[in-house]
């Protein structure tokens, strides 16, 4: 157990980052731990107009670029690999991910929420054969295709924004006869001579042979049920799911206390019930996430573990 850091940092979306800067820059020797691709769920935004200072134009993979090369220039280390395990049982927390072991006086978990599904029939089956979580990734695929888009909230409406720059016409699919979008982007939506809204309808099954080719509505009032196929032409079309986040807490749920949602449980000191492991970002069970409020968390969880260790490990 030679090289034990001070603080790692299990994520690297906004929450993991802004950590990472704040715990490097107090000298803490630093890792942040990236599964796959670095910067969360921001990265598949296209506009990020209300992170305070945002410059025109600023996308996700912009804002998140500039946040590595802050990571980067404070000296905090960094490892791609996929944690399997934690002991969190001593002093010493523990990590076992694929390819090392990892030993750290204090953990910052931010490991934010992965998109919702549907959870209907044909939908993993056909997720990147028209079936999408991310406007950004995937838009193009759809130009002058049709678009369904699922959800109601702020997600929804913006992507489905985003995507009549694509599609010839784009139909927001929501359960209920009012959306829960802030009322500034439904205006915009509403005003999108490209969007319409289908109300009080689910998508029950997506069918289709390698690629989306129809789609079973139900009417959530009525129960009426009405197959939408592609047009002949296009012989596809295209759906974007934008029905919330799950919190992404397998690998530690049995260990720290979660809510309901299962979303961690912390203090606003970013304290979960575990001394010396601290959540951040999306993770946590908070009234707003946003990337304003995960770089908070960051920031204070990295003040918070220096407080930590410097009370509990100074010789
Ligand atoms: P959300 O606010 O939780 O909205 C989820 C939407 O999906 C709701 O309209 C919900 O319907 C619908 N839904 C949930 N489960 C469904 C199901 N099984 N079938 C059909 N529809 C279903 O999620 P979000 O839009 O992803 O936003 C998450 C958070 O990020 C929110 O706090 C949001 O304000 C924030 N956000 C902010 C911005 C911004 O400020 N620019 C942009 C994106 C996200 P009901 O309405 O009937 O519940």
């Amino acid at each position: 157990m030679n090289n034990i850091y001070d603080v790692i940092i299990i994520g690297s979306g906004p929450a993991g980052l802004s950590a990472a800067i704040y715990s490097a820059r107090a000298r803490l020797k630093t890792l942040i731990l990236e599964r796959s691709k670095v910067g969360g769920q921001i990265v598949i935004t296209d506009e990020v107009a209300n992170y305070p200072g945002s410059i025109k134009d600023a996308t996700g993979p912009s804002l998140i670029g500039r946040m590595e090369e802050q990571v980067e220039s404070f000296g905090a280390e960094r490892k791609k690999d996929n944690i399997k395990q934690v002991d969190f049982t001593g002093k010493i927390k523990k990590l076992k991910g694929e390819k090392e072991e990892y030993y750290a006086k204090s953990i910052i978990i931010a490991t934010g929420a992965n998109p919702r599904k549907i959870g209907c029939p044909g939908e993993n089956e056909l997720i990147g054969k028209g079936v999408s979580y991310c406007a950004t990734c995937d838009a193009e695929f759809f130009e002058d295709l049709e678009v369904f888009v699922v959800g109601g909230g702020d997600s929804a409406i913006e992507e489905a924004i985003y995507l009549t720059k694509f599609a010839k016409k784009v139909t927001i699919v929501h359960r209920r006869d009012e959306l829960r979008a802030a009322k500034s982007i439904q205006e915009k939506a509403f005003k999108n001579p490209k969007i319409e809204i289908k109300w009080n309808s689910v998508i029950t099954e997506i069918k289709g042979d390698g690629i989306v080719q129809s789609a079973v509505f139900k009417d959530t009032k009525t129960g009426e049920l009405s197959e939408y196929f592609a047009d002949e032409e296009d012989g596809t079309f295209g759906i974007f799911v934008f029905v919330g986040y799950l919190p992404t807490n397998q690998l530690v749920k049995e260990l720290v206390d979660i809510d309901e949602a299962g979303y961690i449980i912390t203090n606003d000191k970013m304290e979960t019930n575990i001394e010396g492991v601290f959540a951040a970002g999306d993770i946590r069970e908070k009234p707003l996430r946003q990337v304003v409020t995960a770089a908070a968390d960051g920031a204070i969880a990295a003040v918070q573990a220096e407080k930590y260790i410097e009370n509990n490990f100074e010789e």
